[in-house]
C-alpha cells in the first residue's frame, strides 16, 4: 500500500546536516539507490505515474534526476531525455537561465529529442525552492512538446516550491511521493 511505500522510501533517505554548507539539511538518496527493494519500488511507482499521465518521454534533471528517471523510462517503455547543466550537451541546445541563491545558472536540452507529439514527464529527486523544476518546465514548453507533469521523490514543505511549480505547470499534474 502507499503508506508502506512511503515508509520504505523515507527510511532509506539520509539527512546530512550542514551539507553542503551550514544550515542545509541535505537529503541523501544513496541508501535508497543501494537498496534494490526500495529503488525498484520507487521506479515502479514513478513508472505507473508516467503511464497514468500518458507520457511518451521521461526527462531527468542533472544529476540525481538522471538516476531516477532513466530506469523509470525503461520500465514504462518510454524514451529518456536529459536536462543538463550548461556546456555538457554536444548538439544544438535550447537553454534556460534560472536564479540560484547566489547568482544564476543555465540548463540545456537537445530539443531535437522531443517532438510536438511528445508528452513529457519531468523527474527530480528533491523539490526545494522549486527554481530548478520551474526552469525545466519552461524549457520543456519552449521545445514545443506537451507537459505530462512533474514528479519528485521528496518535497521540502517549509519552502514554497509547490506553489511555484504548480503555477508553472498549469493543468499538468504534480506529484511528490514524500513531503517532509
Ligand atoms: P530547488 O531548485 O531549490 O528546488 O532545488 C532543487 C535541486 O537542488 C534538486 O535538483 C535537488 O537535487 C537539489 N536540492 C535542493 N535542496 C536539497 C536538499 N536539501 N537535499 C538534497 N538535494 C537538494
Amino acid at each position: 500500500s502507499r503508506p508502506a511505500l512511503a515508509d520504505l522510501l523515507l527510511s532509506r533517505i539520509r539527512d546530512v546536516p550542514d551539507y553542503p554548507k551550514p544550515g542545509i539539511a541535505f537529503k541523501d538518496i544513496t541508501p535508497l539507490l543501494a537498496d534494490p527493494e526500495a529503488f525498484t519500488a520507487l521506479t515502479d511507482e514513478l513508472a505507473a505515474f508516467s503511464l497514468a499521465q500518458g507520457a511518451t518521454k521521461v526527462v531527468g534533471l542533472e544529476a540525481r534526476g538522471f538516476i531516477l528517471a532513466a530506469p523509470v523510462a525503461v520500465r514504462a517503455g518510454m524514451g529518456f531525455v536529459p536536462v543538463r547543466k550548461a556546456g555538457k550537451l554536444p548538439g544544438a541546445t535550447l537553454a534556460q537561465a534560472y536564479d540560484l541563491e547566489y547568482g544564476s545558472a543555465e540548463m540545456e536540452i537537445h530539443a531535437e529529442d522531443l517532438s510536438p507529439d511528445d508528452r513529457v514527464l519531468i523527474i527530480d529527486d528533491v523539490l526545494a525552492t522549486g527554481g530548478t523544476a520551474e526552469a525545466a518546465i519552461q524549457l520543456i514548453r519552449r521545445t514545443g512538446a506537451q507537459l505530462a507533469g512533474l514528479a519528485v521523490l521528496m518535497e521540502l514543505t517549509f519552502l514554497p516550491g509547490r506553489e511555484r511549480v504548480t503555477a508553472a505547470l498549469g493543468e499538468a499534474p504534480y506529484q511528490a511521493l514524500l513531503t517532509v
